[in-house]
């Protein structure tokens, strides 16, 4: 059985670059027809031409804009929350501007998408929702307090929304990625002392790629995976599973951006 979404309707919101854009491809090539809601600097219009469908401005945290979005999208078949944003800094000196926006974008913005898909999903008696969460949701990763605590409240918006919606047969189930090779993470892969000790806690010796997480999200989207919801899935390379590192000098180099043994 294939992934088959022909004639499903989706939003993705934030898909106009990284794991977004990636999702959104993903569902276009099993058949479905995408709407990717991004920001306007992010030119979501373009992206959605790009890959054949269309985009659509607004902003997640922004209530009104979003609604407006979300109604040229009729019927609603599948919603993938991917918006999101990080800003570092230490919990003792974060700005209440960064976190407030932190949590609107993060948190709000998943609470509002899921609530006004949910709504338009519950008529029909169906519909899948993956959300884009992070291992950030469970491990407390440090100058990220704004957006390791976002990402852990996501999983309790999706434990409740699956509880609440099953009855709709509205499946919601989340994404945990490690890190992914995208714009949100460009310092990381640029520099590879760094990556070179993160990956060292990482199974798989490396990160990831956008298609990886998106292949995930298109599954927990997909009518294969009609009787999974309330969970999610880990696109991490095997991070958390794993304690005191697993690759060491004794036996492996770092080529380039991976782990690699001798
Ligand atoms: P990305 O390349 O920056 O893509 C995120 C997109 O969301 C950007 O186009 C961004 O625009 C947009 N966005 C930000 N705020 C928005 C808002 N208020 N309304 C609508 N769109 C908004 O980042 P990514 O790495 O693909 O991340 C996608 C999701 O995966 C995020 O939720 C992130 O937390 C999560 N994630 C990423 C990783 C990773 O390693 N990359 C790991 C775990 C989880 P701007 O760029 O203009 O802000």
């Amino acid at each position: 059985m294939q992934m088959d979404f022909t004639g499903r309707n989706a939003i993705v919101t934030g898909g106009a670059n990284g794991i977004g854009l990636a999702c959104a491809r993903a569902l276009t090539a099993g058949g479905a027809n995408v709407t990717i809601i991004d920001l306007a600097k992010e030119n979501p219009r373009e992206a959605g031409a790009g890959i054949g469908g269309q985009g659509i401005e607004a902003d997640v945290s922004d209530r009104v804009s979003l609604e407006a979005a979300f109604a040229r999208v009729d019927p609603l078949d599948i919603l993938i929350c991917c918006a999101g944003i990080a800003r570092f800094d230490c919990l003792m000196v974060t700005k209440q501007e960064d976190w407030d926006q932190t949590i609107a974008v993060n948190l709000g913005g998943v609470f509002h998408s899921l609530q006004l898909a949910a709504n338009r999903m519950q008529a029909r008696r169906s519909g899948s929702i993956v959300v884009i969460a992070s291992t950030n949701s469970y491990d407390g990763e440090a100058e990220l307090s704004a957006y390791n605590a976002s990402k852990a409240g996501i999983l309790g918006l999706v434990h409740t929304a699956a509880n609440e919606l099953g009855p709709y047969r509205i499946r919601v189930n989340a994404v945990c990625p490690g890190l992914i090779r995208t714009r949100l993470t460009s310092a990381h892969f640029g520099n590879t002392e760094v990556i070179r000790e993160y990956f060292r806690h990482i199974p798989l010796g490396r990160g990831g790629e956008p298609e990886e997480v998106a292949n995930a999200a298109a599954f927990y989207a997909s009518d294969l995976a009609s009787f999974i919801t309330g969970s999610t899935l880990f696109v991490d390379g095997g991070q958390m599973a794993s304690k005191f590192g697993t690759w060491s000098e004794k036996t492996a180099d770092f080529i380039g951006d991976h782990w690699q043994l001798r």
